[in-house]
């Protein structure tokens, strides 16, 4: 079974307005409520790829509950530790064809609270092959709190996919515990290493020299409908997608992740881990749901990933 997690999850509001007045009222007729944050987008494509998954993290309040309750429905199976304060809402107004973006930043938790998480994951790992971690750390918590989940896996001799920006990431590369694998796009890596990385070969295999990526088996850079360049052991490989129809590209990084870990539970070979993360990745552009694919159109997609090693 696979284990994601999303220590920061929330209610995903969408709020479509034909016209945005600041400073007046906005009417809104058809509003779309979904259980939201990325180690969910992770566990629902994962389901979605017919695998066993397990959502875990914090949540809290009536949110918390209509989070779960959503998880529920969608027939995902979901333990998470609850706190007495109330999980997060995030709204996204989609107005004038843009979407304008209101995120809370969510409850703040304790010492005790991170602690009490970090025994609950613990518990979890019983039944589990292969964890991914997703999204931001919630506030309290601190920097190396990935790191600690690391820790623990690692004991276990459990892999975890990791995929985090700015700080918690940082952390999670520079101790000895490693990721299998992480998934930056390419702002992401950008951000990390404190230079312009480009959507070029040289540059790409020049940043993946650097030291912090010692010791990951994947390192997996995805570049929206470029694909994805990959620094696998010590070969790099370019990965390129053919041009499709988007319907909603949010959320295709956490697909991907999603079809990284299943390709990776099922032992397969470098290729196809590799055309099965990038599919998924895919898939989920094609519909309007964020985490969603259609598994039906699977092996066609699949068949139209190229897999280059670079020499
Ligand atoms: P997000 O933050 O929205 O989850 P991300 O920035 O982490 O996304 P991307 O690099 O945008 O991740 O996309 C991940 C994968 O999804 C790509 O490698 C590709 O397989 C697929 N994908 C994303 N955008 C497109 C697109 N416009 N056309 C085709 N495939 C896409």
């Amino acid at each position: 079974m696979i284990l994601a997690v999303t220590m920061n999850p929330s209610v995903d509001i969408s709020y479509p307005i034909h016209e945005f007045k600041l400073d007046d009222v906005n009417r809104v007729e058809t509003v779309r409520k979904t259980a939201g944050g990325k180690g969910l987008n992770v566990a629902r494509v994962v389901a979605q790829m017919e695998e066993e998954v397990l959502a875990t993290g914090v949540l809290g309040g009536t949110t918390g509950e209509y989070i779960s309750q959503e998880l529920n429905k969608s027939h995902i199976h979901n333990g998470f530790l609850r706190i007495d304060r109330e999980s997060r809402n995030c709204i996204a107004i989609l107005h004038d064809g843009k979407q304008t973006e209101i995120l809370e930043s969510g409850p703040t938790l304790t010492a005790d609270e991170g602690a009490a998480f970090l025994e609950k994951y613990e518990s979890l790992l019983a039944n589990v092959s292969l964890v991914t971690i997703s999204g931001s750390l919630p506030k309290g918590l601190q920097m190396n709190f990935y790191q600690q989940m690391l820790e623990i896996s690692q004991e276990k001799g459990i892999p975890v996919i990791v995929d985090s920006s700015g700080e918690s990431l940082r952390q999670v590369l520079i101790h000895e515990e490693k990721p299998i694998a992480i998934k930056p796009n390419t702002a992401e890596l950008s951000q990390l290493l404190g230079i312009e990385v480009e959507n070029q070969i040289g540059s790409l295999q020049e940043a993946l020299a650097n030291d912090l990526f010692q010791g990951i088996e994947w390192v997996v850079v995805s570049m929206g409908g470029d694909g994805a360049f990959i620094k696998h052991r010590g070969d790099h490989y370019r990965v390129t997608i053919p041009k499709i129809n988007v319907v909603n590209p949010v959320g295709s990084g956490d697909a991907t992740v999603a079809g990284l870990a299943v390709a990776l539970s099922r032992n397969q070979s470098v290729e196809t881990v590799l055309k099965t993360a990038m599919t998924t990745g895919m898939l989920n552009t094609m519909e309007a749901g964020t985490g969603y694919i259609d598994l039906a159109k699977f092996s066609q997609f699949f068949d139209l990933v190229e897999v280059t090693k670079i020499d």
